[in-house]
């Protein structure tokens, strides 16, 4: 695969650092995004501000050996993003960032439980924790690729959170209303006792995202 055939979609992961920066769901060099593309990924550099990043800048990584090539070493979080798009064939792309309020619920070690209808767009009744293992680490790979065997977003223990998208349009728009989940959430908890839906209403609701958005 030569560098040229990719830069459109080398650009779009850019384009997608910056958005999530711009819309306060991540900071600084916290975050990373990874692309499908064939039986590689492109997936950010590590620790490279997002408004110097040009499309030369993006790493391949080979999906099976984990073979790196590029002008830098990749995303400290290669390993998940590798094994969660080979753990879901169904998935094209895997953004992982550091937002303020889902961190915050990491923090707690909580799952983000069925209190909005929207939680079902992460695939089931809630939004699990994935076990706390160093940043970059192997073991933070299994811990992540275990917990979202059935689900399209997680939260991770006192770090972050990471989604999974059937594009890279939808993994964004998975964090945006994941953030904003984790924000009404702890916003209800500070008043009050929050009532959650029932595995009845969450199915109704998983049943119905299956149709949603335009034709
Ligand atoms: P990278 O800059 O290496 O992608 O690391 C950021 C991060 O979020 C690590 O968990
Ligand atoms: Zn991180």
């Amino acid at each position: 695969m030569v560098y040229e055939k990719t830069t459109e979609t080398r650009q779009a992961i850019i384009d997608a650092c910056l958005r999530m920066n711009a819309e306060g769901i991540n900071q600084g060099t916290s975050g990373n995004i990874s692309v499908r593309v064939g039986e590689e990924m492109l997936i950010t550099p590590s620790g490279i501000p997002y408004d110097q990043l040009t499309p030369k800048d993006i790493i391949r990584v080979r999906l099976e050996s984990g073979q790196v090539r590029g002008l830098h070493k990749p995303s400290s979080e290669w390993r998940f993003h590798c094994d969660l798009l080979q753990a879901r064939p169904d998935m094209q792309a895997v953004v992982h960032a550091h937002p303020v309020h889902c961190t915050a619920l990491s923090m707690l070690r909580q799952p983000l439980p069925a209190c909005h209808y929207m939680i079902g767009l992460f695939g089931g009744s809630d939004v699990p924790v994935a076990g706390y293992a160093r940043y970059g680490s192997a073991a933070l790979s299994e811990a992540v690729v275990a917990v979202m065997e059935d689900r399209h977003g997680c939260l991770m223990a006192n770090h972050g959170a990471t989604v999974l998208g059937e594009d890279l349009g939808k993994a964004l728009w998975r964090l945006g209303e994941l953030e904003i989940l984790a924000q009404s959430y702890l916003a209800a908890r500070a008043v009050g006792e929050v009532v959650l839906l029932s595995d009845q209403e969450m199915a109704e609701a998983i049943e119905a995202f299956k149709d949603y958005g335009p034709k």
